[in-house]
């Protein structure tokens, strides 16, 4: 049994560029990569590390850790980590089932999962294996997510570049068909092409974008329908398309997931470990798809323990699947050079817990908060 005696928080704006004009989401440009990093540390003195979903929502989420779990984690026994979790969601459901809560519940689990490992002396995917039985995989196959550049000429350019660095599998985040089209030029014709478009349309305007990217091979479609939460419009889009469709980093809890599942609405399921409720929910959803032979496909345009904790989940229960790697260059990063794709994969660290901590000095150099 293991106590918890501090909860930390901590805002890190790291610079980058993509190769193109300002670009961003959530309304805004992003000048800087802000990620919420979560700091646990044992009453032994053991230090855990997650991160909670970051971006223009910084803020809240850190309300929501400082605020809200510490009060109710601090001095607590923590050794059975998805207990722990259970007891935050139910004590904070009221205060919403998606959106800052779960961000910070996530976090929070992410964080007590790799002090749990820590704690054990063992990589994070081999505690996972314990208890599913599956045998982790030591190195991934991470696909290039391109941040939307809305415009042919840089787009095309960065696809090649990221086929040049060596990543086998793209996606864009385009909605315009000469993009689209574009980027499949821009890279060879076998390689898995993806296309995120963000929740933009009605059914009837999803199913006729659909249509039109029949020719480009696309290997799936990504949150064509507006809102994301229409399984009814996803399941027709679905059932009236050849695109596969693929959702879920909006989703909430693993409910929700498991809806998504059942009702026929999607091929892939995209949970995101620093939104969804940490690692803990990711094995249910992993259940989920093995069940339901939905595939399991990560969200993680992330650069901190949310995207390890990704690498850990699929390493161990879905190591088929392809990791998202946003394809932005950071000068410099919490984990040095150690994230970057070589031959378009992943290794998988090798240390206790998650198996990287972040640089300290990095965190005092950007720190935002
Ligand atoms: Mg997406």
């Amino acid at each position: 049994m293991y106590r918890i005696s501090a909860l930390e928080t901590f805002i890190v704006r790291l610079p980058f560029s993509h190769g193109g004009p300002p670009t961003g989401f959530g309304g805004v440009n992003w000048g800087t990569i802000d990620m919420l990093l979560v700091k646990v540390t044992s009453t032994d003195g053991i230090a855990g590390w997650g991160e909670a979903f970051g971006f223009n929502i910084c803020q809240a989420t850190r309300y929501v850790v400082d605020g809200m779990i510490a009060p109710l984690l601090v001095g607590t026994d923590v050794t059975d980590v998805p207990a722990v979790t259970d007891v935050l969601q139910r004590k904070l459901h009221l205060f919403g089932r998606n959106g800052p809560v779960n961000y910070g519940i996530s976090g929070v689990d992410i964080a007590l999962w790799d002090l749990a490992a820590k704690t054990r002396k063992a990589p994070l995917s081999e505690l996972i294996r314990q208890v599913h039985g599956a045998p982790p995989a030591s190195e991934l196959k991470a696909y290039a997510s391109l941040l939307r550049y809305g415009e042919v000429g840089p787009l095309a350019s960065n696809v090649e570049r990221s086929v040049a660095a060596g990543y086998t599998a793209v996606k864009v985040h385009e909605t315009a068909l000469p993009c689209i089209a574009a980027a499949r030029r821009a890279m060879p014709a076998q390689s898995p092409l993806m296309v995120d478009v963000n929740c933009p349309w009605t059914l009837p305007e999803a199913q006729t974008a659909a249509a039109a990217m029949q020719d480009y091979g696309i290997h799936w479609l990504e949150e064509p329908i507006w809102p994301p939460e229409d399984q009814h419009a996803q399941r027709e889009l679905r059932s009236t398309s050849n695109v596969p469709i693929a959702l879920g980093e909006n989703a909430g809890s693993v409910v929700d997931f498991k809806r998504i599942a059942e009702a026929g609405a999607s091929d892939y399921l995209q949970p995101s470990v620093i939104k969804c409720g940490g690692i803990s929910a990711m094995r249910e959803i992993a259940s989920i798809c093995q069940a339901t032979g939905v595939k399991f496909a990560p969200h993680s345009p992330y650069f901190g323990p949310g995207l390890l904790a990704t690498l850990h989940v699929c390493a161990a229960l879905a190591p088929d699947a392809l990791i998202e790697r946003l394809y932005v260059d950071l000068p410099e990063n919490l984990y040095g050079n150690v994230l970057t794709p070589r031959n378009g994969t992943l290794q998988i660290p090798a240390g206790s817990g998650l198996g990287l901590d972040p640089a300290l000095a990095v965190i005092e150099k950007y720190r935002a908060d």
